[in-house]
């Protein structure tokens, strides 16, 4: 085939060769201009944070620093290609406890989002070791890989959520000798990831990449963060504390807050709980979150930049009508998230259940241009109606 343009005609094969030949200079130029990443400062970070996570204060400082300490050292890493003054950096994993919904993954996800780095969440419960039914550890970069489309320089970089770390910990009274129930193969292999190794990622959705089998994926440059809940560690703090009070230097430990025993946590605390000490030294950035109170709750839902609250006025602007809510409607809508224990993820479903008739109505109403009101009887009439059951399963 000739392909004729002004005064000239060129063929097929020379088409083809000169693509290629094109899209490989991109290629090489492309990877010659890693960027090296603009790095946010703790206090920009967490400024960023505030605006989208409640409270928390003492996380969000810990998290800042860690992801400005983390990113700093890959650009150290970069500019140095290994030829460094013998100053290595290590990578410093982060841990994050606290209850469920109390803004672990709302952070890292922020975190992410600021940096405009790949992110994804792995739940460490469905992890077995190799050969055991259940997603092996290299599962969690091959969902990280296909959010970064594929782009393993990009995947390198990124941050990665593993939730409920916790219910990997050992349990020293497990009855069961047959076979590894303990989750400490679990953390063997996790262990593999967090220090930093060479894997071998088998593409999911391997239709993008049918020729390649597996992707090599270097994970000494993606952050982990991992959160669990870690009930019950309260006691093992307690007990640690306790002892620490009877020994020697008692008098400097000073008064105990019982209130916020989570505020005291150290490393050998996720060691007593049962996460195997290696673990324990890949993440050594730890931090704690707090259980989210009634005033808490309440910010929630109308503060962030993205609450609640600013979704539905959005969602109800769409249609042209404007959502006026009352006051004392966020009091009622948070009284029963605390009443049904739903912590911050509630208040979502309470809200749904409020708004549904109004969803359902307003766009079929001649309503062009209205104002919606939303009262306290309201939102009781709606709460009362529904199944409550219903809430407390979403729980
Ligand atoms: P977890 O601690 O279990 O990872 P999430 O971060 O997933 O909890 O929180 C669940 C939802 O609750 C979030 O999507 C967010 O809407 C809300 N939420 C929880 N904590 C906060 C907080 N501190 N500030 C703002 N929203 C929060």
């Amino acid at each position: 085939m000739l392909i004729s343009g002004v005064g000239a005609h060129i063929c097929e094969r020379c088409v083809e060769q000169a693509g290629l030949i094109v899209s490989e200079e991109k290629a090489l130029k492309e990877k010659q201009k890693i960027p090296s990443f603009k790095l946010f400062k703790p206090h920009e970070i967490k400024k960023h944070l505030d605006q989208y996570v409640v409270g928390q204060e003492e996380a969000k400082k810990v998290l800042s620093v860690a992801v400005y300490n983390h990113y700093k050292r890959i650009n150290y890493i970069r500019s140095t290609e290994g030829d460094h003054d013998g100053v290595e950096l290590e990578k410093s994993n982060i841990v994050m406890v606290g209850e469920t919904g109390t803004g672990k993954t709302l952070m890292a996800r922020t975190i992410a989002k600021k940096m405009q780095v790949p992110f994804c969440i792995a739940d460490a419960t469905v992890l077995t070791e190799a050969g055991y039914v259940g997603e092996d550890v290299e599962s969690i970069l091959a969902r990280l890989l296909q959010v970064a489309d594929y782009d393993v320089t990009a995947a390198e970089r990124g941050i990665v959520f593993i939730d409920e770390v916790d219910k990997i910990a050992r349990k020293s009274d497990n009855p069961s000798i047959t076979r590894d129930v303990s989750g400490e193969g679990v953390q063997q292999a996790l262990l593999k990831l967090l220090e930093g190794a060479i894997v071998n990622v088998p593409p999911q959705g391997g239709r993008k990449h049918p020729e390649q089998k597996m992707i090599q994926v270097n994970t000494q440059n993606i952050l982990f963060v991992c959160g669990g809940a870690f009930d019950g560690i309260e006691k093992k703090i307690m007990a640690r504390m306790h002892a620490n009070a009877i020994g020697y230097g008692a008098s400097k430990t000073g008064r105990i807050d019982r209130e916020n025993i989570l505020q005291y946590i150290a490393p050998q605390d996720l060691k007593s709980f049962g996460l195997i000490p290696e673990l324990v030294g890949r993440l050594p950035v730890l931090s704690y979150l707090k259980p989210l109170d009634r005033d808490a709750l309440r910010q929630i839902l109308t503060e962030p930049r993205n609450s609640l609250v600013k979704q539905y006025v959005k969602l109800f602007e769409m249609d042209n009508i404007k959502l006026d809510i009352d006051e004392d409607v966020f009091e009622y809508i948070v009284d029963k998230a605390v009443e049904f224990k739903l912590g911050a993820r509630g208040l979502r479903s309470i809200c749904e259940i409020i708004m549904l008739d109004a969803m359902y109505d307003i766009p079929e109403g001649n309503q062009e241009g209205g104002v919606f009101k939303l009262t306290l009887d309201y939102a009781r009439q709606h709460v009362e109606k529904a199944r409550l059951g219903t809430l407390r399963v979403a729980s």
